[in-house]
């Protein structure tokens, strides 16, 4: 890893030392990294041909793609930033982040195309329009990309320069375009490598499944890693779990990143049940809160080393990691940490005023570290309000840390529950209700109440064909949770909104119930 000190420098060594390596497979198109080497060289001639300077912005709306990867280095070796956007957001929001980052180039994938063209006022403004695959009649990327040369380009990217905007998951609100590094991106590997941990050591042989979208960490951040390392990265267009069991079954995936809502998907396919996992290596989750009954179903069915990750699009990522040997199903308290800090990441747990709290006191999470982005795009309040002068950055999660060092994650601060004085945190109650029979999801919210102030209110999903019982989805969870905790009302609900990251939006279901008053968050 000496050699690589920007991105540009992965596909580079990759290709002298193991040229005819398969880098990407991608339905069928398969890219050694010879291929990928040079195609990246030619993306990085086609934006200067095309006018592009260092520090501009270019952006893709597409679902997963090999190319997108390829756009994606090519573009650092130019010195242009790439802002992926996610597919699932509406017009309105894709042309927010789009204009907001002020790209100059909009990538389109085919099943954005229709998309792209009703919002043309908005998207096409001073811009030029290039399809990921042919079948409209802009012009397309590989025929762009390949009316340039495949030499390196005259130019190099310092390890300081951004080269990735990526927007944070707008759970809490509008997305923001957080500012990652050359560094930021590798740092951790480099690191990786004096700390050996097996989950993320990587051989020839691995084959590392791309299923979540790219326009989240998760998705872009878990492809770099196998790039990086030289796996074979598989890359998935969306998350289909009938097709993540084919991958890992005829494609021998070895390691995947996952975030629960879509592991839940997967486990609860009858064809999971057939499925031959030996070469499954590790699962790595994470991103939002997991119910400890669907980590011990997961780790049943899978039978491979599991590996929680928490950090979030301003941390490039996992900065906690719970190591597998953490996950025993039987059951020890520390399957419910999200983990130890990465090495070279400092974790400590403050109160408002930013001050350090005495192990095993709640406060807000906040770490310093290679990983910590170098801010908001355009947003210099959000940035020093996120990140100290001294480089601190506050999470917004509350969580604490136990005397060993393992780290707790509540919940975020904004949607922790004061009921009757008392601090509760919705991803406790969750976990502890969705063990329920008839539950098949669960989100808990505080609606407004006159004699607790919030009362603890669960907003359920039923399993097919279960009906729910709100006095008995009561009783179950205070058999399990203090009883301050246990929610005092059930609500029954189709489907809960969650956003591409499977993030539930706690705020929608919030919302109906504080339409006339204002909730007090810290
Ligand atoms: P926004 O910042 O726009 O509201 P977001 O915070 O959901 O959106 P991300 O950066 O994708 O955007 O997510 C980071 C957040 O995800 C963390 O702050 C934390 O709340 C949650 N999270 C990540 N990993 C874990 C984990 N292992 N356990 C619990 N929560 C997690
Ligand atoms: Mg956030």
């Amino acid at each position: 890893f000496a050699e690589m000190q920007v991105l540009g420098d992965a596909t580079r060594v990759h290709a002298r030392d193991r040229p005819g390596a398969v880098a990407f497979e991608f339905e069928g198109r398969i890219t050694s990294f010879a291929q990928l080497d040079a195609h990246v060289n030619q993306v990085a001639n086609a934006l200067i041909a095309a006018g592009l300077k260092p520090g501009d912005r270019i952006a893709y709306v597409g679902k997963n793609s090999d190319h997108y990867f390829e756009l994606f280095i090519g573009a650092t070796k130019a010195g242009v930033v790439m802002v992926p956007v996610g597919w699932r957001l509406a017009g309105p929001e894709i042309a927010f982040i789009v204009n907001n980052a002020e790209a100059k180039l909009l990538f389109v994938g085919p099943e954005l195309v229709d998309l792209a063209r009703a919002n043309i006022g908005e998207l096409g403004r001073g811009r030029t329009l290039i399809a990921m695959e042919p079948g409209s009649n802009w012009p397309t990327f590989e025929a762009w990309r390949d009316a340039h040369p495949a030499t390196a380009p005259h130019f190099s990217p310092a390890p300081s320069d951004v080269a990735i905007q990526l927007y944070t998951s707008g759970t809490t609100g509008h997305p923001k375009g957080a500012m990652l590094t050359h560094s930021n991106l590798l740092e951790g590997r480099r690191l990786g490598e004096r700390h050996p941990m097996p989950w993320n050591e990587w051989g020839p042989d691995d084959v590392s499944l791309v299923a979540m979208p790219v326009a989240h960490i998760g998705g872009t951040g878990w492809g770099l890693i196998g790039l990086v390392n030289g796996a074979r990265g598989v890359v998935a267009r969306e998350f289909d779990p009938l097709k993540v069991l084919d991958y890992i079954e005829k494609d021998r995936v070895s390691k995947m990143f996952m975030v629960p809502a879509a592991l839940q998907i997967v486990v609860r396919q009858p064809r999971s049940r057939e499925v031959d996992y030996s070469r499954l290596k590790y699962i790595l989750y994470g991103a939002s809160p997991i119910p400890l009954d669907l980590l011990r179903e997961c780790i049943e069915l899978f039978g491979c080393g599991f590996c929680q990750q928490y950090g979030m699009t301003e941390t490039t990522g996992t900065i906690v990691y719970l190591p597998p040997e953490d996950h025993d199903p039987a059951g020890t308290p520390r399957m419910r940490a999200a983990g130890l800090p990465m090495p070279g990441v400092e974790i400590r747990v403050v109160d408002t005023e930013g001050r350090e709290l005495p192990r095993g006191e709640v406060g807000e999470v906040s770490t310093r570290s290679y990983a910590n982005m170098t801010g908001y795009w355009r947003l210099d309040d959000a940035t020093a309000a996120t990140i100290a002068a001294d480089g601190w950055l506050r999470t917004g999660d509350a969580g604490y840390m136990d005397e060993d060092g393992y780290l707790y994650i509540h919940d975020r601060v904004k949607d922790m529950i004061i009921s009757g004085g008392e601090n509760v945190y919705p991803a406790e109650v969750e976990s502890a209700v969705y063990g329920h029979p008839a539950v098949a999801e669960v989100a808990v919210i505080g609606v407004p109440d006159e004699k607790w102030g919030e009362a603890v209110k669960a907003v359920v999903v039923p399993k097919p064909g279960a009906s729910i019982d709100a006095e008995d989805i009561i009783a179950f969870a205070r058999s399990r949770i203090a009883a301050f905790k246990a929610p005092k009302s059930v609500d029954v609900i189709a489907a809960l909104p969650r956003n591409a990251s499977g993030k539930i939006l706690r705020r929608e279901l919030r919302a109906p119930y504080w339409a006339d008053r204002a909730r007090q968050v810290n």
